[in-house]
């Protein structure tokens, strides 16, 4: 259950942009990689776009290796799965970090039709059943696109945290004040307008109006992830990212805790290995 696909031009769409923008939901391409870092670019299909039952994704063949490939349940062969009802889903969003094969939230990739299992799930949708307090996983992308279009999920949740209220943990820069954060981590976005450069190799990026001048802090050993060979290339890009305040009361930051934690748009590619800013490995 992938957020993410290329276009023609390899820039990154977020399937929340397919369905809220109209767009087609064929032609585009995998985002994932091989462990060698070849990149996979098999045509995947939007999926979903329309269902009020089940979230959207992208679907699609992929290459021997691919990080967005989906693998079998752990139900033995023959196995047919249960069946459970599902009504309409109430907006509830898990932040999702990790580009690893997905076992199909509905068995996807179920190995067989013809067994009953216990642990690939199938799901039977009732419009009359009561909403569903399913939680989706969703990439910070999708995070970040929300944010964008004024829409915040009722309930949210970081990768290994508790569901709270979406509008208390997903916060714009402006209004991330110390207050803010005493429960915690929050999930905080923002324009950058500028960086700085840190000792070790980081790149710190300056948010337009952000409380207490709130940085967002992307270390030296997580910028090979991000293509962007300057880090001016930052600017005028929209951020996200989840962390605790860290730093000073004067110079306060949220760190990047891994690639992925971080969303731009326009987008960014986050890549499987990290490599130097000159292309090589
Ligand atoms: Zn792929």
């Amino acid at each position: 259950m992938h957020d993410e696909a290329l276009n023609a031009a390899g820039e990154v769409i977020n399937i929340t942009q397919v369905r809220r923008g109209g767009l087609p939901t064929k032609g585009w391409r995998c985002a994932g990689e091989s462990p060698h870092g070849d990149q996979c670019l098999r045509p995947v299909t939007a999926c979903a776009v329309d269902s009020k039952f089940k979230a959207p994704y992208f679907a699609g063949s992929h290459i021997d290796g691919c990080s967005r490939r989906s693998k079998r349940s752990d139900d033995k062969p023959g196995d047919r799965g249960y069946v459970t009802t599902a009504g309409p889903r109430v907006s509830q969003w898990r932040v999702s970090v990790d580009d690893s094969p997905s076992i199909g939230l509905s068995g996807r990739r179920r190995p067989d039709d013809a067994v009953p299992g216990s642990r690939t799930q199938r799901s039977s949708f009732d419009r009359a059943a009561p909403p569903s307090e399913v939680e989706e996983p969703h990439a910070l992308s999708a995070f970040l696109d929300a944010a964008l279009h004024g829409h915040t999920p009722e309930r949210a949740a970081l990768p290994a945290g508790p569901l709270r209220k979406g509008v208390d943990l997903i916060v714009a820069a402006a209004d991330a004040s110390a207050a803010r954060f005493d429960d915690g981590e929050l999930i905080v976005w923002g324009r950058v307008v500028a960086f700085r450069e840190t000792p070790y190799g980081g790149t710190m990026l300056v948010l337009d109006g952000a409380a207490d001048g709130l940085g967002v802090l992307i270390k030296g050993d997580l910028r090979g992830y991000y293509p962007l060979a300057d880090d001016a290339e930052f600017i005028g890009r929209y951020v996200m990212t989840y962390g605790r305040r860290l730093g000073s009361d004067a110079r306060p930051y949220v760190a990047v805790p891994k690639p992925r934690a971080a969303a731009f748009s326009p987008t960014v590619h986050v890549r499987a290995l990290p490599r130097h800013r000159d292309g090589s490995k």
